[in-house]
């Protein structure tokens, strides 16, 4: 199965290695389309546990830069989405361990992580703080003799929950104010006081809330200091949501696939339905958007990997590519026509698991305001807005409306 565009792999975005990964993901999807299919119809957190085994077994759970990752999701998220959502949380979970992670953390947890035998999840999202981090109110309270924490209070929204063997939490140790009261926990699955109750969402995905009650760790739970937190969820955030973009590609793609091969096998008027203008013209918008959302992608991909601050291009990489991913998949409905909405069709299913791309790892609207905020001043030879235009443009605009 062609699941990464081999014309784009050959941009200067990409280095030997990623081509290489590219045909490895290419033989991995081919290899596993029968763990695929099965995934698709099973319990999603059943599935997950034997897609880790096979992404371990492969050696793909330990991608060596963003480049890597995001090839692995858009790859995996065009073949099946429960490949996807397998692979991006359990590296959602082992990325901070590996980046904050004491040497005893990171003993205990990567490398069953990167075998696949062991899974992770990351919970940061409550009821009242969802894009709005800083209200966290999931409490961990030094216990008594100092041996550790107390954690009261929920989590919610947490994807691979189900199968997961350790959590990276985010609560509230009161350190300080807002933002800089927040601590990252590793807590175990099984912890006396930690349930976890499944949430049935629009695309079957394994996602559930999590009540903390009087569940006690260890001081050593602690990941990248007390207090650190918020830099933890953000560093974390500010990149994956790029990778968030390149999943919204692979699906996008898969659609743009199934409408044309629909659109050019279908027969209409004597003829077939790509013959009509409009299918023409929707169909030649659909790889517009997908060539922009790629080349975004890669771009920012490439900025982080060679060490430029990655919040900005992430942000509009992932605003793009999950927003016109939406649009290509609902044209691809389009296209099939009622056909398109048979329940577990491509493109029904397609049209359920791309919505949550635009909520999750920042809302469109929190990516708007995170890039109009980052906009650089106006450059100088650019008169103010406030300054009034000089005699001479005026004079300059009053002959143009004239003539
Ligand atoms: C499938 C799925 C998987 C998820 N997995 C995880 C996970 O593994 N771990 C985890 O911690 N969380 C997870 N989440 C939660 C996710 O991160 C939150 O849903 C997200 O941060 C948005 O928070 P919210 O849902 O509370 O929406 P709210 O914060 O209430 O926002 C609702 C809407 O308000 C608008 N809005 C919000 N803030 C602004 C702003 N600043 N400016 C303009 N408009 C704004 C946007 O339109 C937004 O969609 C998951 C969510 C989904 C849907």
């Amino acid at each position: 199965m062609s699941t990464l565009d081999p014309r784009l792999l050959a941009l200067p975005f990409y280095e030997r290695p990623h081509r290489e990964l590219a045909e490895a993901l290419g033989r991995f999807c081919d290899t596993h389309a029968g763990l695929a299919a099965a995934a698709r119809t099973g319990a999603p957190e059943k599935y997950a546990a034997r897609v880790l085994r096979a992404l371990g077994d492969a050696g793909l759970l330990t991608p060596v830069d963003l480049r890597a990752l995001c090839l692995t999701r858009e790859a995996l998220a065009y073949t099946e989405d429960l490949l996807d959502f397998a692979f991006s949380i359990q590296e959602l979970a082992a990325w901070p361990i590996r980046r904050h992670g004491t040497d005893e953390q990171k003993r205990r947890w990567l490398p069953g992580m990167a075998r696949g035998e062991l899974a992770g999840a990351f919970a940061l999202s409550e009821e009242q703080a969802g894009s709005d981090v800083a209200a966290l109110a999931l409490r961990a309270v030094p216990d008594g003799d100092g041996a550790g924490y107390v954690l009261d209070g929920h989590k919610t929204w947490i994807a691979g929950a189900a199968g997961a063997d350790v959590f990276c939490v985010v609560a509230r140790t009161g350190d300080g104010p807002a933002a800089l009261g927040l601590t990252a926990l590793l807590v175990p699955t099984g912890t006396p006081g930690l349930r976890i109750e499944p949430i049935d969402m629009l695309a079957e995905r394994d996602i559930a809330r999590l009540e903390f009650d009087g569940c006690r760790v260890a001081a050593d739970a602690v990941l990248g200091g007390r207090g650190g937190g918020f830099v933890v969820a953000m560093e974390l955030l500010e990149r994956f949501r790029l990778t968030v973009g390149a999943a919204a590609l692979g699906f996008a793609r898969r659609a743009a696939d199934a409408a044309l091969a629909r659109a050019r096998g279908r027969a209409a008027y004597g003829g077939r339905l790509f013959d009509l203008p409009t299918v023409k013209a929707g169909l030649a918008d659909v790889e517009v958007r997908l060539n922009a959302a790629a080349l975004l992608v890669a771009r920012a991909a490439w900025e982080a990997d060679r060490g430029t601050p990655p919040a900005r291009h992430a942000s509009i990489a992932k605003l793009y590519a999950t927003e016109a991913a939406q649009q290509v998949v609902d044209a691809a409905v389009q296209v099939f026509g009622a056909a398109g909405l048979v329940r577990d069709s491509l493109p029904e299913r397609l049209y359920r698991q791309i919505r949550s791309l635009r909520i999750y790892e920042g809302a469109s609207e929190v990516q708007r305001l995170a890039i109009a905020d980052a906009l650089p001043p106006a450059p100088s030879h650019v008169p103010r807005a406030d300054a009034g235009p000089s005699a001479e443009d005026a004079e300059d605009a009053e002959s143009e409306f004239c003539s």
